[in-house]
C-alpha cells in the first residue's frame, strides 16, 4: 500500500503519474490496469480517507513541531516553516497514500488476480 499499487492484485497502480512529479496530482485510475478490479467500489467511497488523513496529518503535524522544537532546538517559526515545506512537498504523496491505505482496508488481496494480472 505503500507503493500505491491496486489493493487487489498488487501490481497494477492506482495513479497515471508520480507522486513527486505534481503532474495531475489528483487523477486516479478508475479500474485496475492490470486486473481491472474496481477502485471506485460505490460512491463517496473516499470520504473515510479524506478524515481518516485528516486526523493522521494533525498527529503527523503536531509531532513534526514538537521533533523540531524540543528535540532538536528550533525555534517555533523555524519549526513552523520547516513544516510547511514537509507539508508541501509530501501532500501529494500523502493525499495518495490515505486513498491506497483505504482501498486497501477496504477490499483484500486476491491472489488468483495477481497471477491473472502476472500474465498481462
Ligand atoms: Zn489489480
Amino acid at each position: 500500500m505503500f507503493k500505491h499499487k491496486c489493493a487487489e492484485c498488487h501490481q497494477g497502480d492506482l495513479f497515471p503519474t508520480g507522486s513527486f512529479s505534481f503532474n495531475k496530482p489528483f487523477e486516479m485510475y478508475e479500474r485496475c490496469p492490470k486486473c481491472n478490479a474496481n477502485y471506485y467500489p460505490e460512491p463517496g467511497f473516499y470520504y473515510g480517507a479524506m478524515f481518516m488523513s485528516y486526523i493522521f496529518s494533525a498527529f503527523i503535524i503536531l509531532g513534526i513541531v514538537m521533533l523540531l522544537h524540543w528535540v532538536i532546538g528550533l525555534s517555533l517559526a523555524t519549526s513552523f516553516f520547516w513544516l510547511l515545506l514537509i507539508v508541501v512537498v509530501f501532500f501529494v504523496w500523502w493525499f495518495r497514500f490515505a486513498r491506497s491505505f483505504w482501498l486497501n482496508l477496504m477490499v483484500g488481496f486476491r491472489p488468483e488476480k495477481a497471477a491473472i494480472a502476472k500474465g498481462n
